[in-house]
């Protein structure tokens, strides 16, 4: 009996969707009345300020909580139409085909349809389609008896919509929001919600917002036991709906009028308010609702003891809800026609009757609702004197609630093992975490460490590549300035017109090697060592005649013949102006004159052309063996080259173009070599010295002339 009272009573928002069997099939006319005053409006819209129509998801979600089967063709239509369309539609048709599975009773499929949405609508971050798609699933897994996860999901769907346009969903889920507070004992807070959602109502100027907002209301006062502001709200609602034509949803809060009456304890004003409801679905034809007043007329005459009546009642709403194949209110007429039996004393028919009722409660898997309807017959087998029917039936609904305190209280532990085992993974993650942070942080310490060799790597590399370059500059350098030193020498030891060597050099060469003078002394062998002295005849006449640039080519043109008629071996060197010094180291003894003569033929057979003039010279020349003194005191080098040019100012003296040679010095003393210094002309004739004479070419003695 009380079941059809539950049914009944949970109606505003997705209350009505538990029990979706008995309640869809029962606002089927409703939703048929709503739409043709809505089109009515669609009509008037023109001209009057009338509540915008529904739009088109709109009318199927009315149709959907009416008439779930008629949607079937329309939402299959609407698949089609979606499956190329966008994310948010899809998402929106998602949320549709899941409220049917809903409706139609497959919870389970419910819930992953609405998954689905969910992930659509996150993606596309459409957050009206998140609000929508988390209350539909939410009232999935309210029938899947999954509270808590139930209430997250609706209060999650209240805050994704807060700033929602769409004021109807922000109404709905304000209301879903209460009820889920209601459920979890939080009465004042359900409250608060429902309020807030009668207030955005009011403020959204549409009026089934309001009505709908207003009958949750009513809701809330009933569980709190306000009868009076209960009764308040449904009238105001109740008000709306007759101003608006809405027969359907006038006979739907009348019902709820019916249970305010029964809780206030004014069961006569609910028979009489069931009665107008009666009425009122008879006028529309609204059969479905008409067999669920039925069931609850039957009920209210059952609470009066009315038995008589209540069985009128209660087989009227049997044969109406077996003409609409609906089994659900069938099984609830029936314990209601068996509890009418009962009270008439018809025990074996009620008990009958009351069991066949019972058998779909059974295979309904409804346990809340059939322990209910079990307390009631073991009552009512009581009342009526059958003592062990009554027995058996508590007995039964002792069964049945320790089952469901068992279930309850594994549910409760696989709970609190989850949270557990949640907390316990948390712990897991979070020490996972600490070490990953100390692992990158080393791993950054490494990279940093590795980071600084390289660094030193590079700079020595670069310092490497510095000083390399620059040991490269400082060696070529060095090189440079070797080359700079040899030709500095050089330079030094030549002579810059002829190059040929200085005096200076010869000077060093002979100090460098001393013992020079006395290499051939006492030597039997017939080589010696020979200097010559060269001096140019009448050479100021060339720089007279011919200017001083002419007598410079003349030089450069007699070393070049020194070099040509001497040997490689043989040290040539510019002694002064115009004077050469020739130090042969090895001649045979015997080829003195002939050296001599080479020479004073050589020198004036080269001719220079200056400016279309042949210009040639001819020499006098000085010279004597070196050693001097072969046998006797070794004479210095000094001595023996003014000997030698003693000799060459004699070649001068006696006509020039010639060159006297000293023999030998054979046994004298020092004051016979000093004489032989100071005037060897003297000495010659005094025999002292032995001379050879070497005559130049006569016919090459033009620079005489
Ligand atoms: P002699 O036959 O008696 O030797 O007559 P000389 O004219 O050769 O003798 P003297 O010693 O009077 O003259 C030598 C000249 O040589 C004087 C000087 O101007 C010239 N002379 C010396 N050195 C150079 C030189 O490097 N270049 C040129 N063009 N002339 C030089
Ligand atoms: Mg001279
Ligand atoms: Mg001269």
């Amino acid at each position: 009996m009380l079941a059809a009272l539950y049914s009944a009573l949970q109606h505003p928002g997705r209350r009505q969707l538990r029990t979706a069997p008995r309640l869809a099939s029962l606002l089927a006319p409703v939703l048929a009345s709503l739409l043709m005053s809505l089109s009515a409006v669609v009509r008037a819209s023109a001209q009057d300020d009338a509540p915008a129509p529904l739009d088109r998801i709109t009318q199927i979600e009315e149709i959907i909580r009416v008439t779930p089967q008629r949607a079937i063709p329309l939402l299959d239509k609407l698949d089609a139409e979606t499956r190329a369309g966008s994310p948010v539609e899809r998402a929106h048709y998602l949320i549709l085909a899941c409220d049917l599975r809903h409706r139609l009773g497959d919870h389970v499929e419910s819930a992953a349809l609405c998954d689905q949405a969910l992930q659509l609508a996150r993606q596309a971050r459409d957050n009206d389609a998140i609000a929508k798609a988390m209350l539909s699933k939410a009232y999935a897994l309210f029938s899947l008896n999954e509270m808590t996860q139930s209430h997250e999901l609706i209060w999650a769907a209240e805050r994704a919509s807060t700033d929602s346009r769409d004021a109807g969903l922000r109404v709905r889920a304000l209301i879903s929001s209460g009820e889920a507070f209601g459920e979890d004992g939080n009465l004042p807070m359900a409250l608060v919600k429902t309020q807030a959602a009668v207030t955005l109502a009011r403020q959204t100027g549409q009026p089934l917002h309001v009505l709908v907002a207003l009958k949750a209301l009513a809701y809330q006062y009933y569980l709190i036991r306000e009868y009076d502001k209960g009764f308040e709200a449904i009238g105001e609602a109740e008000a709306i709906a007759v101003a608006m034509k809405w027969p359907g949803r006038l006979a739907i809060l009348k019902t709820t009028e019916y249970f305010l009456a029964v809780g206030a304890g004014t069961l006569q004003r609910g028979t009489r308010v069931l009665l107008e409801t009666l009425a009122l679905e008879r006028e529309i034809g609204a059969d479905e609702l008409i067999a669920n007043t039925l069931v609850n007329l039957s009920d209210a005459y059952l609470q009066q003891r009315k038995y008589a009546e209540a069985l009128s009642y209660a087989q009227q709403a049997l044969g109406q809800a077996l003409h609409l194949h609906n089994d659900a209110v069938a099984a609830t007429a029936r314990i209601n026609v068996g509890h009418g039996y009962l009270g008439m004393g018809r025990l074996a028919e009620g008990k009958k009757t009351i069991e066949e009722g019972i058998a779909w409660y059974d295979r309904a898997a409804n346990k809340p609702d059939l322990q209910s309807v079990l307390v009631e017959y073991g009552d009512a087998l009581e009342r009526v004197g059958d003592l062990p029917g009554a027995l058996a039936a508590y007995h039964r609904e002792r069964k049945l609630s320790d089952e469901l305190f068992e279930k309850r209280r594994q549910k409760a532990v696989t709970e609190l093992q989850e949270k557990y085992e949640a907390d316990k993974r948390q712990r897991q993650i979070q020490l996972l975490r600490q070490e990953n942070q100390v692992k990158s942080t080393e791993l950054d310490n490494r990279r940093l460490q590795q980071r600084i060799w390289w660094l030193l790597a590079l700079v020595f590399a670069l310092a490497s590549v510095i000083v390399g370059i620059l040991y490269r500059k400082v060696r070529h350098a060095n090189a440079r300035l070797e080359e700079k030193n040899l030709e500095l020498k050089q330079q030094s030891a030549r002579d810059p017109l002829t190059a040929l060597y200085n005096r200076r050099h010869f000077q060093e060469f002979m100090r460098n090697h001393d013992g020079v003078e006395r290499r051939h002394a006492g030597s039997a062998d017939d080589m010696v060592g020979a200097m010559f002295l060269l001096d140019v005849d009448h050479f100021k006449h060339i720089n007279d005649t011919y200017g001083h640039g002419a007598g410079d080519a003349v030089l450069r043109e007699i070393a070049d013949a020194l070099r040509d008629i001497l040997r490689e071996t043989d040290m040539i060197v510019r002694w002064g102006g115009e004077e050469f010094l020739a130090f042969l180291p090895a001649v045979p003894r015997g080829n003195l004159d002939e050296v001599a003569r080479r020479l004073l033929s050589g020198i004036p057979a080269r001719t220079i052309d200056y400016q279309g003039v042949p210009l040639s010279v001819n020499v006098s020349i000085g010279f004597a063996p070196f050693p001097l003194a072969p046998g006797g005191a070794p004479i210095s080098w000094e001595r023996a080259v003014n000997i030698v040019d003693m000799a060459l100012y004699l070649a001068k003296g006696h006509g020039r173009n010639r060159a006297y040679g000293v023999r030998g010095l054979a046994q004298l003393d020092g004051a016979a070599l000093d004489l032989v210094e100071q005037d060897i002309e003297q000495a010659w004739r005094a025999g002292l010295v032995e001379l050879s004479i070497v005559q130049g070419n006569p016919a090459e003695l033009r620079a005489a002339s």
